[in-house]
């Protein structure tokens, strides 16, 4: 079992240029929730829905790692199975950055399922509507994203980690979207230490030991620094 899980958000990937949700200038402030996220919002227009995401597959695609994302990647790479790496985003800038054990519980962005007969294959850059499954043929395809409404993935190896870490730290995110706001707690009701890393203190910053304020990219870096030499 890993000794440190971190549960990363949005504000990881801000500094690459994608946008975050609930900030000022963030997506929900042009974009409508229960439209693009939401199974009742793709049944009504899945052309928006597929929209949307390809807007947010060619942000990503062209979109580097940031200094946060390589802090973490040499982490894991250090520490191997002591930690797990848990991310709310579907982005894959982790893994660019050569980061390991990462599970992505909200779901990615390159890859696509089949609403009707759950096949997974790696998404094309633009996907559409009336694109065929290859494996059944239905004009069925969708992102492989968890929406609002719908079970997050890897829940089971996800509670294991938590009720069994020494550490939690919580990496960029508000701590509004349930089940991963309520990890801070689970983490602590198992024994761990908590520290949330955030730009600013978030909407459940006293549920942590310690929180830090500040930008990812040097934020990440200098913790990761401090835990490497701690190990010496
Ligand atoms: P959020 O938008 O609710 O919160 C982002 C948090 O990051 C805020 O607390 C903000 O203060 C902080 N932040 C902003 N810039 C930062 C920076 N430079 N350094 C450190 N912190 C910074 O995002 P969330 O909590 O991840 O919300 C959850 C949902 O957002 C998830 O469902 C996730 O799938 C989705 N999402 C993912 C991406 C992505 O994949 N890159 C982008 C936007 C939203």
């Amino acid at each position: 079992m890993p000794e440190i899980v971190i549960l990363t958000g949005a504000g990881l990937s801000a500094e690459s240029g994608l946008g975050t949700f609930r900030d000022k200038d963030g997506l929900w402030t042009r974009y409508r929730l229960e439209d693009v996220a939401t199974p009742q919002g793709f049944a009504r227009d899945p052309a928006r829905v597929h929209d949307f995401y390809n807007a947010r597959r060619a942000n990503c695609l062209n979109a580097a790692p940031n200094p946060a994302h390589f802090a973490l990647a040499r982490l894991s790479q250090h520490l191997g199975d002591d930690v797990l790496i848990v991310t709310q985003n579907i982005d894959n800038l982790l893994e660019r950055a050569g980061a390991r054990n990462v599970v992505h519980m909200h779901g990615e962005l390159m890859r696509a399922l089949c609403a009707q007969c759950g096949q997974r294959w790696d998404a094309p850059e633009t996907m559409h509507a009336t694109d065929p499954c290859p494996l059944c043929g239905a004009a069925a395809v969708r992102p492989d994203v968890v929406w609002f409404g719908e079970f997050p993935y890897h829940m089971d190896r996800i509670a294991g980690a938590l009720a069994d870490c020494a550490l939690f730290v919580a990496v960029g995110t508000s701590g509004s979207v349930y089940p991963a706001a309520g990890f801070v707690q689970d983490a602590a009701m198992a024994g761990a230490r908590t520290l949330e890393l955030n730009l600013e203190r978030s909407e459940i910053a006293a549920d942590f030991d310690e929180s830090r304020q500040g930008p990812a990219s040097r934020l990440v870096p200098d913790w990761v620094d401090e835990r490497l030499a701690a190990r010496g």
